[in-house]
């Protein structure tokens, strides 16, 4: 907790964050509610021991009535001035059916029966009621604070400061001032403030926050870095490739505090229902005061009885368990991804999540490493240098991993100046360049046969890239990948979940297809797609109602469109990929298809806890409900429904990050 305060203060502190408005309001937030949390304790425990002078003084002297209430009145007004208040405000802002509107109206109740001719004096109940609706708004703040926190953990990833080198001459500044391309320096047990690329020194970097694996990446010179990994060894001067605002680091906490914008479908229906459900519990507490007596007083009991009934009627039906506790918990399973590196962009996806019943897979990148080596190079009618001299040229600016790999086995390529223009790329099929005055193809069978070359087979395993001159054939460059170590986990993982339908889905060849998807025992695959083809399949699965819930997994290179058709896209490999954090409702930060198990477990964990609080909260509700109509019920059972009910499905809420975690966050 501590840990938390020096960050708050260290952001207060610094005024030129810009970007940051959001996260420095909740630090605010949490300071100023910390303040307040004390003063409130105290407050309970003086109306606490006011209370019991009072009901002391009640039962040794014999005083009027007036002189009893102005003795309770000040534990009341100590423990419920802020409700009162609240439930003032609710009127004047038109929101009158909130839960303080109901605590006020039966405390202000208990307190006018006592008046009533023949009426017993209901004011302890009153203060006692009153107190421990405070105490439980109390608890409640803890578990919310403790909820967020687990979640700001993830907060702590923001860089407060960067390390500038501008003439030689070292300068702290805002991360947020730091234009591209600036070099800055990254000691060890720092943050990492921006994404970059190292140009000196060599480190291992923990990025447990960002990915939940705890294993540290080594890197060296030349290779990029995220923001927001802990620099662990060595000095690391890094020259940025993205502003602040665009950084990991920023991108991510941008994303998991604007999840809990998106509600599900059980936190809306709460919403809803608590909006219609109060006014008809206060009209049906009115008639249970009035029409008894009235109608019939002689049989039933006198009109204080039906009041007394009436406002515990009101006590209990607060419906502040569930509009507390259901947000919460799906708050908590967005925390609880969030730790093991899976991000979830809103509770809504947590309902779908918690439903899929097909998977399905991408190929290269996702189920396969997707870093392609050249393993063979099968010229026909050209030097094997020149064929491999032409395709790495045309590759010069793909992103693709074929395009990777052609480069690498071509290294010569950036520095030999020679000129590539008139550069397309057609996704699913491969590239088409100038270089110097030839036209060059690059790509799979689809390509040559768009142009009209005439390529054959190979018998090699791997993706055959296929190569041609002027639209004549020049033989092919065979490419291996690999499957993923966590692949072949992940479909049975899945399968255990009881996703019964896992499907792969390619543009590669269907040779190649067959065999991973063997490897991975995966039964349902389809090759040699185009990207749009990959989306008409999966609109395909999604029509024909096999499916009630898709989910489509991809690594967010050309298949932005497909993780936006399905009904949940997840992309992998969030570090560092734009693309796919910008398209996916999910994002995998660790490349390990595993983790998209984990994320179906953990939202249907947070489905299940949900569930349970809906039906224990209106159960015992309805159940003290009816005692109260009927007389048998006392005033702390009614409490007891309200406030003790809010406290378990709160704790139980709290279940879904993990006992382990709350206490991992209190050592902090
Ligand atoms: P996947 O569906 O397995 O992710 P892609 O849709 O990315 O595969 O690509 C399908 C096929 O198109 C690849 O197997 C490759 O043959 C070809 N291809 C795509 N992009 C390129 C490129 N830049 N260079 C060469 N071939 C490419
Ligand atoms: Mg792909």
């Amino acid at each position: 907790m501590s840990h938390n305060h020096n960050h708050c203060h260290s952001h207060s502190l610094g005024h030129h964050h810009d970007h940051c408005g959001c996260s420095c309001t909740s630090c605010h937030h949490e300071e100023h509610e910390h303040g307040s949390q004390r003063g409130k304790i105290i407050q309970a425990c003086a109306a606490a021991l006011l209370l019991g002078a009072a009901y002391y003084i009640e039962h040794t002297m014999t005083l009027p009535t007036w002189q009893l209430l102005l003795m309770y009145l000040v534990p009341y007004l100590i423990a419920g001035g802020g409700t009162l208040r609240e439930a003032a405000e609710g009127i004047l802002h038109g929101d009158v059916f909130n839960e303080h509107f109901l605590m006020a109206v039966a405390t202000l109740g208990a307190l006018v029966i006592g008046f009533l001719p023949g009426a017993e004096s209901q004011f302890p109940e009153a203060v006692f009621v009153m107190l421990f609706f405070q105490i439980g708004e109390m608890l409640e703040g803890y578990a919310e604070g403790q909820s967020r926190r687990s979640i700001s953990k993830l907060m702590e990833i923001r860089p407060d400061v960067a390390r500038i080198v501008a003439d030689g001459v070292e300068r702290d500044v805002a991360p947020s001032d730091v234009p591209v391309g600036s070099i800055i320096i990254v000691r060890p047990g720092e943050r990492i403030p921006l994404d970059g690329i190292v140009v000196d020194g060599k480190s291992s970097l923990d990025t447990v926050a960002l990915t939940g694996e705890s294993l540290p990446r080594d890197v060296e010179e030349g290779e990029s870095v995220v923001s927001g990994c802990l620099n662990q060894s060595g000095v690391l001067r890094i020259r940025t490739t993205k502003d602040f605002g665009e950084s990991t680091a920023v991108k991510i906490i941008e994303l998991v505090e604007n999840a809990a914008e998106r509600k599900s479908k059980s936190e809306a229906f709460i919403t809803r229902f608590a909006r219609v459900y109060t006014p008809i519990v206060v009209s049906a507490a009115l008639l249970l005061a009035f029409l008894p007596p009235l109608l019939a007083e002689s049989y039933v009991g006198t009109l204080p009885t039906w009041i007394y009934r009436a406002l515990m009627f009101l006590v209990v039906s607060c419906p502040c368990a569930l509009v507390i506790s259901v947000p919460l918990t799906f708050f908590g399973g967005i925390g609880a991804a969030s730790r093991q590196g899976i991000l979830i962009k809103g509770s809504n996806y947590i309902d779908l999540l918690s439903k899929v019943d097909t998977v399905v897979f991408d190929k290269t990148g996702t189920l396969t490493y997707g870093r392609f080596s050249v393993t063979a190079v099968h010229p026909d009618n050209v030097d094997a240098q020149h064929l491999l001299h032409l395709a790495a040229h045309v590759e010069h600016f793909s992103t693709h991993p074929i395009g990777a790999a052609l480069r690498e086995a071509f290294p010569e390529e950036a520095s030999d100046g020679c000129h590539v223009t008139d550069v397309e790329e057609i996704a699913g099929q491969g590239v088409r360049a100038r270089v110097g005055d030839i036209m060059v193809c690059v790509g799979n069978a689809k390509m040559m046969e768009t142009v009209g070359a005439k390529w054959h087979d190979c018998s090699h395993v791997g993706t055959i890239v296929h190569v041609a001159i002027d639209g004549i054939y020049a033989g092919h460059i065979v490419c291996g990948d690999m499957p993923r170590d966590g692949s072949e986990d992940a479909i049975a993982a899945l399968r255990e979940e009881g996703v019964a339908n896992v499907v792969m889905l390619t543009g590669d060849k269907r040779e190649v297809a067959a065999s991973v998807a063997q490897q991975l025992g995966i039964t349902k695959y389809h090759a040699e797609l185009l990207p749009a083809d990959k989306v008409e399949h999966v609109e395909r699965m999604i029509e024909n109602g096999n499916s009630h819930c898709l989910a489509f997994v991809g690594d967010g290179i050309n298949d932005a469109p497909v993780l936006a058709r399905a009904d949940v896209g997840v992309a992998m490999g969030g570090l560092g990929s734009d693309a796919a954090i910008e398209a996916a409702d999910v994002v995998l930060m660790e490349d390990n298809p595993v983790k998209l198990a984990h994320a179906v477990s953990i939202s249907r964990r947070t489905l299940r806890i949900a569930r349970e609080n809906i039906v224990f909260a209106i159960g015992v509700k309805l159940a003290v409900l009816f005692l109260a109509a009927w007389g048998l019920a006392a005033m702390w059972m009614a409490v007891f429904a309200d406030v003790g009910v809010m406290l378990i499905c709160i704790f139980n809420a709290l279940r879904v990050q993990g006992i382990n975690s709350i206490f991992q966050n209190q050592r902090r």
